[in-house]
């Protein structure tokens, strides 16, 4: 049976230290769907929701065994709709762990089959988040060492 990993998130940019969390969970997982949980009437992006999507597909170009998806549902069921059996997220710091330790006890209730993996940030990413670089973009700063394709 293929493992396979939802890497859900809003991806508000897709970043260093996304790209970082998928790469190492290919040496756990057979297949990866990175999951924009995105709901047209009610979420507003930063950066656009197709323009991410391309953005992502072209980062992962290489890796027919990750592939990209928006889904507007509970996440627990859309891994159940995809035979995803783990969620894929990553953690930087204690702030990380004390709203994912709230979410993974909720999603396996949801979905009793659904394993939560954590995977450590590396060092050189653990202070990128997406919140900081939509700052530091929206007053024309400099992004592109902090996320992994052009603009
Ligand atoms: P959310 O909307 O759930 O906050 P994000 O798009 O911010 O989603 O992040 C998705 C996942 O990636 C979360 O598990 C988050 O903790 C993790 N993550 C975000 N930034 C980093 C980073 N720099 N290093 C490792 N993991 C990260």
């Amino acid at each position: 049976m293929k493992r396979i990993a939802l890497f859900p998130g809003s991806f508000d940019p897709f970043t260093k230290g996304h790209e970082d969390i998928v790469l190492r969970g290919l040496n756990l997982f057979d297949e990866i769907i990175i999951a924009i949980g995105y709901n047209s009437g009610k979420t507003h992006r930063y950066f656009p929701i197709d323009f991410m999507i391309e953005k992502i597909k072209h980062t992962f170009v290489n890796h027919p065994n990750i592939s990209v998806q928006v889904y507007s549902e509970l996440t627990a069921e859309f891994a159940k709709r995809n035979k995803a059996r783990f969620l894929l997220r990553g953690l930087r710091n204690t702030t990380d762990f004390e709203y994912e330790n709230s979410i993974a006890q909720v999603n396996k209730q949801l979905n009793g089959e659904l394993e939560s993996v954590f995977l450590i940030t590396s060092p050189p990413f653990a202070y990128i988040s997406s919140s900081i670089i939509r700052e530091v973009h929206k007053y024309n700063g400099d992004i592109s060492h902090l996320i992994p394709y052009t603009l």
